[in-house]
């Protein structure tokens, strides 16, 4: 099969398409035939080097759709056909074919395209941790999705919409803001205006946002915490660098700053989420939005573009 490998860390140039043995599925495991594989910021910083000790070569990935072709031994219950989407692999996603745990393979319902498919994992499972697990968000409070239109903040927004939250979302482009407004958010801001957190207080009556989720914590986290009202919780889902904040901010509210990492959840926590995930996209709640779609082959390409600004949903590789 053919399959992106990486045999030293760097930049996108180091993802390189090659032929590599077709894997063959144990006891508990499945061989997927993939139509599609989500691109995640994740993935750049491992290619980077964030993970030194991941042995050399690898192939990047942990998010794909497929049908799958063959099952190993065990009593899992995937057959050979099922289309699903994955939230780990064994082989890596970016190829044309992935060997993962029966556990970590989950029924993707007819409505929902490959594309879309490839577009739950990280995403999903995300916004779906960080508004229930860690915020512990309940339906009527006002949450400040602060970075909207990207792949996280689609999930959330759709999540949180469903949920009975007040959605207060941000994007720094029209096109984006247009998506996140379209996604269920009843207030959309732009984090490139200077009194946009002003606006998002005035929103709120002056009574300041309960929850806000943060997708750039080394920009936003000090200016975050006057926005919050009182017992009001920030949780930090990406930062790319340091912050300064002012403690008293926290105090003067009760309010906390959590953060997270998808890593982190537990096995029973994780079948929870798909469980939750599950049940959204076949209710039709749930609708990954895919803005851009390349072939497997310019996973370098993908890698650029998915750090740079100008979101709008997710991006994909087919294989
Ligand atoms: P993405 O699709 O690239 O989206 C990035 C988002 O950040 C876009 O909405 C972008 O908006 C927004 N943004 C850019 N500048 C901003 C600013 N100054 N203030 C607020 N938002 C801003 O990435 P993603 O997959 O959604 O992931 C978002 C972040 O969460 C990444 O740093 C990622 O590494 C991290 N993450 C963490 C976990 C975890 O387990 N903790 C899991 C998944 C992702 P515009 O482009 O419209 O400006």
């Amino acid at each position: 099969m053919k399959a992106i490998r990486v045999h030293q860390f760097g930049g996108p140039e180091v993802l390189r398409l090659e032929a590599v043995p077709t894997p063959r599925p144990g006891v508990n495991q499945v061989l997927i035939r993939l139509q599609a594989v989500g691109v995640n910021p994740v993935d750049t910083y491992i290619r980077s080097g964030s993970n030194p000790n991941l042995a050399l070569p690898y192939t990047p990935g942990m998010d794909a759709a497929g049908i799958v072709d063959v099952v190993g031994e065990g009593d899992h219950g995937i057959k050979v056909g099922d289309r699903v989407y994955t939230s780990d692999t064994l082989s890596g996603a970016y190829a044309e074919f992935s060997l993962c745990e029966a556990a970590h393979t989950h029924r993707l319902p007819e409505k929902i395209s490959f594309k879309q498919g490839a577009a739950v994992n990280v995403p999903y499972a995300t916004a779906y941790r960080a508004l229930f697990h860690r915020a512990k968000a309940q339906a009527g409070e006002v949450v400040l999705i602060h970075g909207a239109s990207g792949g996280v903040g689609i999930a959330a927004t759709q999540i949180a919409r469903a949920a009975g939250l007040i959605v207060i979302g941000t994007g720094g482009t029209e096109k984006g803001r247009k998506l996140v407004a379209g996604q269920g958010a009843h207030h959309v801001l732009d984090h490139g205006m200077p009194d946009y957190l002003a606006r998002a207080v005035s929103l709120t009556g002056g009574r300041g946002v309960d929850i806000i989720l943060e997708m750039l914590a080394n920009v936003n986290l000090g200016k975050d915490l006057p926005v919050l009202a009182r017992s009001g919780r920030v949780i930090v889902i990406g930062s790319r660098g340091r912050v300064e904040i002012t403690p008293r901010d926290l105090m003067s509210r009760d309010a906390d700053i959590r953060a997270m990492s998808l890593f982190n959840a537990s096995a029973a926590e994780l079948a929870s989420i798909h469980a939750a995930l599950g049940a959204g996209l076949e209710n039709g709640t749930l609708r990954p939005v895919v803005g851009r779609e390349m072939p497997l082959a310019d996973a370098p390409r993908a890698h650029a573009a998915v750090l740079e600004p100008g979101a709008y949903g997710k991006i994909v590789l087919i294989p």
